[in-house]
């Protein structure tokens, strides 16, 4: 039992301490902590609560408020062993004001002999009225004297997350022994100016978290407006911004190979196109061009929404890498965009004499082979490819670009090993990483904080809105039948279906079988189906065909999510939208209104849409603007939902809310970036980063 004095040391404990120290805590109960991710003292500190209780009033039975977890203290006055309808285990627990059923499920012999008629217990849980009687079930229970009083706690009871197999008991006895030890020795990290400003030191502020004092209001807990909270939050919002900037500094203090941006070669693309650039994308490029001729790598991330040309943007900035004799990268996210660029490369790049070379996962392995050595020698000049760039058996002879497109897809981590991997007699290449999924700003101050940001806020001109309709599948029918009106003017469409096959427990239209209704309705149209299960040259052959407009109309799964460019599709349907998020979704829609004509865009949802999910349709509904939508998705899902798992970094705030500390955000990027030299924020930037991958050596 924790509690046992067995274990004095004749010490002070310090904070990288195994938490075996801790009085019962043996090596068994420490594996499941560190599962929570505690494996040493001074990590309990940084544990926070994700809620609080109060536990300090025992609540009359009969004032009992549904699904308010309350305490309650009475007497047994009956047990019951109930068989149906599932077998479990009733105490009758009675007080002055009524009676309160505790429920055990899946109890144990042992819980049948923990409660005896006549005594007394106290019990916390969260009750519920059935069959007119109060109950709980699985209260946390406690046996008392007959009689007596008992001691309530003092302050508000901290809820933290837990797995199964650690008790919330068991959590606050480990850290509040490790609070009570170690925050005395919290040293100050801030400098004295900016921690004259906080009532709170940081060891006051920690120990308040774990156990705020029975008076605060509960809205100034829940808002997070407390000065400890504030102090922490700061605390941690600069510290991970002050570790961005040093490993843009870092990056700044390495070398990188100057590349020329105004070359005949980039005249002579520029010629060839069939389009001026915009305005924006002249900008955007100017910035890139100043960048790419230092001899400090580029860190830049350049983000336009769906359609706005980025590509031609990647281009130029890659033939500034071959211009000055070395190799450039293009890592794309899927197989069928890295085909789609490769293509779309080679028709610009080989007129210019540059040797294009293409490297995905679903390669033959001669093929493979072939390039790898092509890459190793320099014979290639420009690869463009998947993931599969990155792995071991690449080596590059001398990359001096890597553009990275559609980069929400990829993880902080991936992005750093490709740099890492092409580091190169001492140099590392220049990054451009470009995005459509716009992100809101406050997320990538915090997400992209080390990079310089570019904007292409423009789309090409001639382009015609896009209009988003939601229908009932009940006009399932009728949308196939217009598709018949819509190719036979020459247009061409993409019907979009979240699975491949037909599963049992979602009840999702899949792809194939779309495919094989659409056919059959409509013989007359030329009906082409893409799926991730094809093979890559498989896939390759349907987008060719497709561009070729040897097809009518395109069901496709989400492989075509990101980056497909086809200019001559001007209609999407979209089965089950539902399914996906409003990130995605935009980005499919981004699939059409790339021409001239008018687009559309049309949403099939199936009966019993909830509210949530149909406010959602309708926010993609009303609006065309990628930030806007991004913006409204975020405060309605939470920047995880919105990033993707992927993205994990985010997940590693312990305590601060990008969405609920947005304010605080702007703040301190302000202090960050004005904090000098003077103070060394070494302590600040362990405390809160320690074993954060990601600030690792670049
Ligand atoms: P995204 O930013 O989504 O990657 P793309 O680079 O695929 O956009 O460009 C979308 C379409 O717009 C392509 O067909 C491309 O050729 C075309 N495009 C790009 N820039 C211009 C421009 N300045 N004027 C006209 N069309 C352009
Ligand atoms: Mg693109």
């Amino acid at each position: 039992m924790i509690g046992s004095s067995s274990k004095n040391l004749n010490r002070q404990l310090v904070g990288s301490d195994l938490l075996t120290v801790i009085p019962g805590v043996g090596p068994k109960l420490a594996e499941k902590l560190a599962a929570l991710g505690l494996n040493c003292l001074e990590d309990c500190l940084w544990y926070f609560p994700h809620t609080y209780e109060d536990r300090s009033r025992i609540t009359p039975i009969g004032g009992l408020l549904s699904g308010q977890r309350a305490l309650i203290y009475g007497k047994i006055i009956d047990i019951k062993l109930v068989h149906r309808p599932k077998p479990r285990l009733n105490v009758f627990l009675q007080d002055a004001s009524g009676i309160c059923i505790l429920t055990f499920f899946h109890y144990t012999k042992q819980y049948l002999a923990r409660f005896q008629v006549g005594e007394w217990w106290s019990c916390f849980g969260s009750p519920y009225i059935k069959k007119n009687i109060w109950q709980m079930a699985h209260p946390e229970s406690t046996k008392r004297v007959a009689g007596e009083a008992f001691p309530l706690p003092e302050t508000l009871f901290p809820v933290y997350p837990t797995t199964a197999g650690v008790s919330q008991a068991i959590l606050q006895n480990v850290i509040s022994y490790a609070v009570k030890h170690l925050s005395p020795q919290l040293l100050e990290a801030l400098p004295p100016e900016m921690a004259v400003s906080f009532s709170y030191t940081t060891s006051d502020a920690i120990q308040w978290i774990h156990k705020p004092s029975l008076e605060v209001p509960m809205s100034q807990l829940f808002e997070r407006r407390h000065p400890a909270f504030i102090r922490l939050i700061t605390e941690e919002l600069l510290a991970h911004q002050l570790a961005a900037q040093q490993k843009k500094q870092q990056l700044q203090r390495e070398a990188a190979i100057p590349c020329p941006s105004d070359t005949p070669l980039h005249a002579d693309f520029l010629n060839n196109l069939a389009f001026q650039l915009t305005a924006a994308q002249k900008r955007v490029w100017q910035e890139i061009a100043n960048d790419l001729k230092l001899e400090t790598p580029m860190v830049r991330l350049l983000q336009g929404d769906v359609g706005s040309g980025k590509t031609v943007i990647a281009a130029l900035t890659l033939f500034s890498a071959i211009q000055a004799g070395k190799q450039a990268a293009l890592m794309v996210p899927t197989e069928v965009l890295a085909l789609q660029h490769y293509h779309c490369f080679k028709g610009w790049a080989e007129p210019l004499g540059i040797q294009v070379r293409f490297l995905g996962g679903l390669q033959t392995a001669r093929d493979r082979k072939a390039v790898l050595s092509e890459i190793a020698h320099n014979e290639a000049q420009l690869i463009i490819g998947t993931h599969a760039l990155f792995q071991d058996k690449v080596q590059f002879n001398a990359l001096a670009c890597v553009v990275i497109d559609e980069q929400h897809r990829f993880g902080v981590e991936q992005r750093w090993a490709l740099l890492e991997k092409s580091r190169n007699q001492g140099c590392v290449p220049h990054q451009l990483i470009m995005t459509a999924t716009p992100i809101p700003r406050t997320l990538s101050m915090a997400f992209y904080g080390e990079m310089d940001v570019s904007i292409i806020d423009e789309v090409p001109p001639g382009r015609q809105p896009i209009t988003t309709s939601l229908l009932s599948d009940t006009k399932r029918i009728s949308v196939i039948d217009k598709l018949k009106e819509w190719s036979a003017d020459g247009r061409q469409s993409y019907w979009i279906c979240p699975l491949i096959e037909e599963s049992e427990q979602l009840n999702c239209r899949s792809a194939e079988k779309t495919w094989s209704e659409l056919r059959a309705r409509l013989p007359v149209l030329r009906i082409g189906l893409i799926h991730g299960r094809l093979s890559a040259e498989e896939k390759q052959q349907v987008m060719h065909d497709f561009h070729a407009h040897l097809y009518d109309v395109l069901v496709a799964t989400t492989v075509i999510e990101v980056g497909i460019d086809v200019p001559n599709a001007s209609l999407i349907v979209i089965d089950n939208p539902e399914r996906l998020g409003l990130a995605q979704l935009h980005q499919l829609r981004g699939r059409v209104g790339r021409g001239q004509d008018a687009s559309h865009c049309l949403l099939i949802y199936p009966a019993g849409l909830s509210q949530q999910a149909s406010m959602r349709l309708k926010i993609l509904k009303d609006s065309q603007d990628g930030f806007w939508i991004a913006e409204k998705d975020f405060e309605l899902r939470g920047p995880g939902e919105w990033l993707g798992t992927k993205q994990s970094g985010l997940a590693s705030y312990k305590i601060a809310n990008l969405q609920k500390d947005a304010k605080l955000f702007d703040k301190i990027h302000g202090i960050a970036l004005a904090s000098e030299v003077l103070w060394d924020y070494k302590t600040l930037i362990e405390r809160w980063l320690a074993n954060k991958q990601r600030y690792h050596q670049v």
